[in-house]
């Protein structure tokens, strides 16, 4: 069951229900693409037609932040929580510890997918891993390809920014059984950029946080006033279709 944000379909699943998905599907060995859709994405989405289509096209698109979660309420179709990148990552390391599975992480500056991995593996030792930095060169992408294809990973983690990452992968399907685009997700995972304390992240603030640590987000996250207005214009628009059907 889907709800549609400015056009943009996202899943009712919760964290739970979500890592279950993505583990069935690496069982499975089914191919399956994983957006996490922040505002910023859907944003952009309603401004790019090609981009809009390409998340919908994907098989599992969560709702990564509050204001998804607080726009999906608004619009009258609650979600059961938000599931965010870098969470649905932490909660997926365990299962993937388990089961052995082969993690390809490829994004982020020099250094970055290196330390993630070592990291992630250290507390997950079964994880078998394989990193490619994001600042790479046209003409280096072939070989890019090759390595991740012989790696055959079970999980292509893609940290190139959205939304590059997401016509990144929407143009290279076949590499991964399950690909997901996590943003920055590598530099929470090497300890680069701390994230905010639980508590922050308890009463929703966790964005006010990175936007103190990191003020150069004010640029992306100018487009958040613009996004609620738009939820708020679309509710407004199915409820007086609404109103017209029921009279
Ligand atoms: N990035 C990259 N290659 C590029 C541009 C960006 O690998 O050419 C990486 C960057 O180093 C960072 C991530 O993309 O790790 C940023 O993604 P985004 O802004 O979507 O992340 P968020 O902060 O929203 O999680």
């Amino acid at each position: 069951m889907r709800v549609e944000v400015l056009g943009v379909k996202i899943d009712k699943s919760s964290m739970r229900e979500s890592v279950e998905y993505i583990q069935r599907a690496i069982e499975r060995k089914e191919k399956t693409w994983v957006v996490t859709a922040n505002p910023e994405l859907i944003f952009a989405a309603g401004a790019d037609a090609r981009l809009k289509q390409l998340i919908n096209r994907a098989q599992l698109v969560t709702p990564d932040g509050i204001g998804v979660v607080w726009a999906a309420k608004r619009l009258g179709y609650p979600v059961p929580e938000r599931v965010t990148g870098i969470d649905l990552l932490e909660a997926l390391f365990p299962a993937a510890g388990e089961n052995k599975w082969r993690i390809f992480f490829l994004g982020s500056k020099p250094g970055v997918a290196d330390l993630a991995a070592k990291k992630v593996i250290e507390k997950h030792p079964g994880i078998i891993g394989e990193t490619q930095h994001g600042y790479f060169e046209p003409e280096e992408q072939a070989e890019i390809l090759e390595r991740i294809r012989k790696f055959q990973p079970d999980l292509l983690l893609v940290g190139l920014g959205a939304p590059r990452q997401e016509f990144w992968i929407a143009s290279h399907p076949d590499l991964a059984t399950v690909n997901i685009g996590v943003g920055g997700s590598f530099d929470a995972l090497a300890g680069l950029n701390k994230r905010a304390p639980r508590w922050i992240q308890g009463v929703h603030l966790e964005w006010l946080y990175r936007l103190i640590k990191q003020p150069q987000r004010i640029k992306r996250q100018i487009v958040l006033p613009k996004f609620a207005w738009r939820v708020i214009k679309q509710g407004k628009k199915e409820e007086q279709k609404h109103t017209r059907r029921s009279r």
